[in-house]
């Protein structure tokens, strides 16, 4: 196994009872369902629409997909695409495309004919598991593609198997084989900090690390083998400080698989703790809080677009939210209004920030989710152990504490690199480091904020404007549901600072009132040009701002 340090840059106080040096076993990331299995066998993993699965029954399951996937000819480092939404098979295709020795590479459902064509040659998949309503697209684009095994799920398609098919007779055992550590796991696709979609390559050790690292936070435990050799936490922080217990956790899960946040964050993360997690593939706010309160949840997380909905439903006032002992928070700025409402509606609850990226896997810095850490608001915390993190200015010094700079990572979790781009890969990691494109501030505790991303940053006369500062202040104002600031390009200043801004149904406010409201308030060259009033910010499933969406409509707002 290896060791993994505190980060370095930080002057944290550790994780009361938790060591110094976090162990990460050397293991491949079936350990993580198969250690799950053996210690909450008859517990319920994963609830969808009334049907349930058991940890026993789903690394049964598991198990029948990878000698499935096996008998159909693929081989270890086959790449076996999953187009698929959330639902209740996903985990145990999951798995079973991991413990077949083949590579997991996740696409989003709805991504329309030619992009998904483009990601399923890229990544030269030999097989897709497709689901019901995306499968149309996938037969749209069949001949254009490589695979050659095409297994659906609640739809059929001409020359495919069903998963019903493609496990019938199979052994429930988990197959022998073990991938290594070193061998290609996921193959993760993401805009990256330029361009277009590249795969991010991660192999067992940094997936297997990364659910550590995360597991152990937020649960106050060690990692270590169990006697099969496979994962097994020990919990060694106390009731008082962590709220998560291992193997009594429940949550409503609505963050997609297919991107980084939800393969790693809920779906490794709550197995491993052994969680019961209730699917819900599309969010729909009051249907979201009439199951935290029938399930008793006792962690939200997601996106930042999911707390804002969940804060500003009716129900939001009437349910019982009272099991609820964690949020938590990552993939996109969170705006300190919505934490401080987040507050006043679970006052009881533990609520935390985290920040990375495909490219570390998922997550490099979380704010502290045990009750007597220091949670600062409006930062995305401190490195998690084995992480450093440094801010350098755009000639490669070293920027001092309270200085914005762009933020780089080092850590067990980075990376390998993209998935043949050699020169992507060689403009991101720089001598071990990697270049995340975002800009942050340190404070002098090792605290990170993210300032917001360097690609997002607006020049107004070779004035530096970030986006978030105004979003923030807009939030500020009770009629802001949503807001997003792009530039305008404009051929005198170079780009002009322009917002978009939902408003809170009813809310008795006019552009102009909200132009002036951030005007008050900000430097000359920071001041909002134009203010364009719709009915909702366009985010993507991740919950991520669609700026070039906006950017590319502002042609019809001149
Ligand atoms: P992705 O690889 O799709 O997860 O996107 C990663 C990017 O999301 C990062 O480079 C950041 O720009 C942004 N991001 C993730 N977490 C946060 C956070 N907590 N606060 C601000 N930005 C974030």
């Amino acid at each position: 196994s290896t060791p993994v340090h505190p980060g370095t840059t930080s002057t944290r106080i550790l994780p009361p009872g938790l060591p110094e040096h976090l162990d990460v076993p050397a293991v491949d990331v079936g350990a993580v369902l198969r250690g799950a299995a053996r210690r909450y066998g008859e517990h319920t993993a994963f609830h969808q629409d009334g049907a349930e699965i058991t940890y026993a029954a789903l690394l049964a399951e598991a198990a029948q997909v990878a000698h499935g996937l096996r008998a159909q000819g693929i081989v270890p480092g086959d790449v076996v695409a999953v187009h698929m939404p959330n639902c209740l098979d996903y985990p145990a295709v999951y798995y079973g495309i991991l413990m077949a020795g083949a590579v997991f590479s996740p696409t989003n459902p709805l991504l329309p004919p030619a992009e998904l064509a483009f990601q399923l040659r890229d990544s030269a998949a030999v097989a897709v598991v497709t689901w019901g309503a995306a499968s149309g697209v996938l037969a749209a684009v069949r001949e254009q593609v490589p695979a050659r095994l095409v297994v659906t799920v609640d739809a059929s398609l001409p020359d495919s198997l069903t998963l019903a098919e493609l496990r019938a007779g199979q052994p429930s055992t988990a197959p022998d084989g073990r991938p290594q550590p070193g061998e290609l796991a996921h193959l993760a696709y993401t805009g990256g900090t330029t361009g277009r979609s590249k795969g991010v390559r991660l192999t067992h050790r940094h997936v297997v690390t990364n659910v550590v690292q995360s597991a152990c936070w937020t649960s106050g435990s060690t990692a270590g083998l169990d006697a099969e050799g496979d994962l097994l936490l020990d919990q060694v922080g106390s009731a008082q400080e962590w709220p998560t217990r291992l193997g009594t956790g429940v949550s409503v899960t609505i963050t997609p698989w297919f991107h980084a946040m939800g393969v790693i964050g809920y779906l490794n993360v709550p197995v491993l703790t052994g969680y019961t997690c209730v699917i819900h593939q599309r969010f729909d706010p009051g249907a979201y809080l009439a199951d935290v309160e029938r399930f008793g949840a006792t962690m939200i997380g997601g996106a930042p677009p999911v707390f804002v909905a969940l804060l500003r439903h009716p129900d939001a006032a009437t349910r019982d939210l009272s099991t609820v002992l964690g949020l938590s928070s990552g993939a996109a700025p969170l705006p300190v209004t919505v934490i401080e409402a987040l507050r006043v509606r679970f006052p009881d609850a533990v609520i935390g920030e985290g920040y990375g990226l495909t490219e570390v896997t998922m997550v490099a810095t979380m704010n502290p989710s045990w009750r007597s850490g220091v949670r600062k608001v409006g930062t995305v915390g401190v490195p998690a152990h084995g992480t450093e993190v440094r801010l350098l200015d755009p000639y490669g010094a070293e920027v001092p504490t309270g200085g914005r700079g762009e933020v780089y990572l080092r850590g067990p979790q980075v990376m390998e690199g993209y998935h043949e781009r050699p020169d992507a890969t060689a403009e991101v990691l720089v001598d071990g480091w990697l270049r995340t494109g975002d800009v942050g501030v340190l404070d002098a505790d090792g605290y990170l904020s993210i300032v917001d991303r360097a690609k997002d940053m607006l020049l107004y006369k070779g004035y530096n404007v970030f986006p978030r500062e105004l979003e923030e202040i807009l939030h500020t104002h009770p009629g802001v549901a949503g807001a997003a600031v792009v530039g305008r390009p404009d051929e005198e200043a170079g780009e002009l600072p322009v917002a978009f801004v939902a408003l809170v149904p009813g809310a008795e406010v006019t552009a102009e009132g909200l132009r002036e409201h951030v005007n008050a308030q900000v430097v000359h060259y920071k001041k909002l040009r134009e203010v364009h009033l719709v009915d909702a910010i366009p985010v993507s499933a991740a919950g991520k701002v669609l700026r070039r969406e906006l950017r590319d409509g502002l042609t019809a707002h001149t």
